[in-house]
């Protein structure tokens, strides 16, 4: 495979309070692991500011407005209990949203089989009328409804598979059918949202994992029920809302995922990215809140990405 990394050189833009979980060392941990010479190979480029009057496509005016409102001229200003803006902040976004349209393209034009955009702040949770959740806008959203406008990509597929349910994506498209939106999460666990039963107009699924459940549950639900209908729906582009914090040692949750396990999951996204739509696959970091978890994370999601083979350390069926 031909991948593509895309780096965002100005995540520290973004600044969150000391101690807060999504910090700029988590985008230095990915960076380290993947400068590994496992990854000679990849394709590197430095993302370029994306336009962010881009956000109305999927958010409402209020969103950004809102945003300016508590931007302070100097320090940190605070949205809600979570998510915190800086007075770069909206530069490091618009890098990211520059970021994952690049992947876009490049996979369009056929410059890569699959891209992988390292950035923050990550953005599943900012719904249409809200950020929330560490998120300002919900970079993937924007992506997908620019995929379809600029690129010709009609039917979107956005794979979720963040520790968290990605509220804010399944907001913004739960009754939009040329939109498939998966997601596999703990439950309970924040934002509370991401229940079975939530199906949107059949375009949404849901599977909800118990605290201290493993690889062995999440590859029975991705087998079960989110494979095949991502297959049924025959996507002509598949974004992938990649958080790590479902790795054993994240802080911010419960299951017991390892590295194989994502290697597992990206292997069989790209199964279908073969037969459905030329491999298309662009992944964008969300979250991930332990850095040693994060970087193997990252690793095996991007190894598998690059070579269609698990790493060293992967075992995989
Ligand atoms: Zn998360």
């Amino acid at each position: 495979m031909t991948t593509l990394l895309i780096s965002q050189s100005n995540g520290a833009a973004h600044r969150t309070p000391q101690g807060h979980a999504e910090r700029q060392e988590r985008i230095e941990a990915a960076q380290k692991a993947l400068s590994h010479p496992r990854f000679s190979t990849i394709q590197r480029e430095t993302a370029a500011p994306g336009d962010l009057e881009l956000a109305e496509l999927v958010h409402s005016p209020a969103v950004m407005d809102i945003i300016r409102q508590v931007r302070p001229a100097e320090g940190i200003g605070q949205i809600d209990p979570d998510t915190f803006v800086s007075e770069r902040s909206l530069e490091a976004s618009a890098t990211a949203l520059g970021g994952v349209l690049r992947g876009i393209e490049a996979v369009v034009m056929g410059q890569a089989d699959n891209a992988f955009l390292l950035s923050r702040p990550p953005g599943h949770h900012a719904e249409r009328d809200r950020s929330m959740g560490f998120c300002l806008v919900n970079t993937i959203a924007i992506a997908a409804r620019q995929a379809q406008r600029l690129f010709g990509a009609e039917r979107v597929a956005i794979i979720d598979f963040d520790v968290h349910h990605g509220n804010g994506t399944q907001n913004i498209f739960e009754s939009d059918p040329s939109v498939f939106y998966a997601s596999s999460h703990q439950m309970p666990l924040y934002p509370g949202t991401g229940a079975p039963h939530e199906t949107g107009v059949g375009n949404v699924v849901n599977t909800a994992l118990k605290a201290g459940t493993g690889g062995d549950e999440m590859r029975m639900a991705y087998k079960e029920r989110i494979l095949p209908a991502l297959d049924n729906f025959a996507p002509d582009l598949i974004l992938v809302s990649a958080g790590f914090d479902a790795e054993r040692r994240d802080p911010l949750a419960q299951l017991e995922w390892v590295g194989s396990d994502y290697a597992w999951l990206t292997g069989k996204l790209m199964d279908i990215a073969a037969r459905r739509c030329s491999n298309r696959i662009v992944s964008m970091l969300e979250g991930g809140y332990d850095l040693g978890g994060l970087a193997s994370g990252v690793s095996a999601h991007v190894g598998m990405l690059l070579t269609g083979e698990a790493g060293p350390d992967s075992q995989i069926d």
